[in-house]
């Protein structure tokens, strides 16, 4: 039987999956060829989902710690043993030292919005720390967002009909690879696609022109085109009029960067800036799609926002084929009646996801006593490893961890949890 399924690798496809299912094992994984977007073709990674999910290394039933912290001597317990300590400590923890000991530590595990979300309203109940999850594509999405708000970005199969397509910080050929087939629609009709990207890549290579910024000087480039769109007189005023804010601020930063400065700043020579500003300004339908890739940076929120300012100034969003595109995700943007932010105390203090080793070691009044860690591997991937490590150390932190496998982070658990994968969750 093959069953529908999607890709959960934190790839902007989510490939539309079909997984064979025999005798209660997948054993094999293909692409769907209904879905719109992806249209039956995956990448090899896919291809190994059933190895990944029978793995005879998962963890299958709830493990205790019997051995000194990180050694990864465990035996396994019943379910009910399981969760009946972990509410025993949660309990003593609140009595002795208050809820905000406890800290939850989460980010995006194998994608599933329910699963991502589902502890929250618990923890709010609670009254532990609140995680500032900031890790990852937050500080984008902030940027862009204080641009265009939080609604959907253009739909990127639109980009079929544009005749200039901007990509900017990403490899998209590697990395968004479903997306190329219509890039290349739009070429098929003419279109010019000019790359930004400090390296070389397999994108850039293809593409007709390629500026290559200095790493952390977009916003900078960006400024420089907005200010020769302004000088050329390429901007369409009637829509700065009708359907923006703030351009003539916009207007008086810009002329901070002539292209020269921009150019000293960036290191893109001044001919390419201006070049590519009249090339998108002139252009009937000029597209941009945005990669992570700009705000990996020290404001890095403020380089996507002012990269999403480019489209309103050429009036792009309203030529078919024209607009802007981030992110290719999409769910519901009110999460609220699951998370529930409702339930949490008034002045409950958060802790920055990115400074876990400072609260494991540093924080007081009161100290995280209580770890309980679901889709993430903080060992592995949180900054400040030194410091995580040294926290996940301390004999009077108790550590609850769910996972699949044995991660870095699951060696210093108290109690493990065995986790789902995306396929154990999504059918019934
Ligand atoms: S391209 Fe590969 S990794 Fe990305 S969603 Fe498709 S199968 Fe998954």
């Amino acid at each position: 039987m093959w069953k529908p399924s999607v890709c959960t690798k934190d790839c902007p496809d989510t490939c539309g999956l079909l997984a064979k299912v025999e005798e209660g094992r997948i054993t094999r994984v293909k692409g769907d060829p209904d879905h719109p977007f992806t249209r039956g073709f995956i990448c090899r990674k896919a291809g190994y989902f059933p190895q990944h999910v029978h793995n005879e290394e998962r963890i299958l039933t709830p493990l205790l710690r019997c051995g000194p912290k990180g050694e990864g001597r465990f035996q396994p317990i019943t379910w009910e043993e399981a969760l009946d300590r972990v509410a025993a400590r949660i309990k003593e923890v609140c009595a002795e030292h208050g809820p905000e000991a406890i800290l939850p530590y989460l980010y995006a595990g194998h994608m599933g919005l329910v699963q991502r979300h589902a502890g929250h309203a618990f923890f709010h109940m609670l009254g532990a720390s609140r995680l500032l999850a900031t890790i990852c594509g937050p500080a984008a999405t902030a940027g862009f967002e204080a641009t265009l708000g939080s609604g959907p970005s253009t739909d990127l199969e639109s980009v079929v009909d544009s005749d200039f397509i901007i990509i900017w910080g990403s490899n998209t050929l590697t990395t968004n690879v479903h997306a190329w087939p219509f890039f290349g629609k739009a070429r098929e009709k003419g279109a010019r696609l000019a790359v930004i990207d400090p390296y070389r890549t397999r994108t850039a290579k293809k593409a007709d022109l390629h500026l290559r910024p200095r790493p952390g000087t977009d916003a900078a480039l960006a400024l420089g085109l907005m200010q020769v769109l302004i000088q050329e007189g390429l901007i369409d005023r009637q829509f700065l009029a009708d359907h923006t804010v703030g351009f003539a601020e916009l207007a008086r930063r810009a002329a901070e960067y002539p292209p020269e400065k921009a150019a000293a700043i960036c290191g893109v020579p001044t001919h390419e800036i201006q070049g590519l500003a009249v090339a998108y300004g002139q252009a009937r339908a000029p597209f941009i799609r945005t990669g992570w890739g700009p705000a990996r940076q020290l404001r890095g929120a403020m380089a996507l926002r002012t990269i999403a300012c480019l489209p309103a100034l050429v009036g792009a969003f309203q030529k078919p084929g024209g607009g802007i595109t981030r992110s290719l995700g999409g769910g519901p943007a009110n999460l609220t009646r699951l998370t529930r932010p409702d339930l949490c105390p008034k002045g409950t203090r958060a802790v920055n996801m990115v400074q876990l080793g400072d609260a494991l070691t540093r924080l007081e009044a009161p100290p995280i006593k209580l770890l309980y860690n679901y889709m993430s591997n903080p060992a592995a991937v949180a900054p400040q490893s030194a410091l995580v490590l040294e926290g996940l150390k301390r004999e009077d932190l108790f550590l609850v961890v769910h996972e699949l496998f044995m991660t870095d982070t699951a060696l210093f658990a108290d109690i493990i949890l065995p986790g789902a994968s995306s396929f154990e969750v999504n059918w019934n």
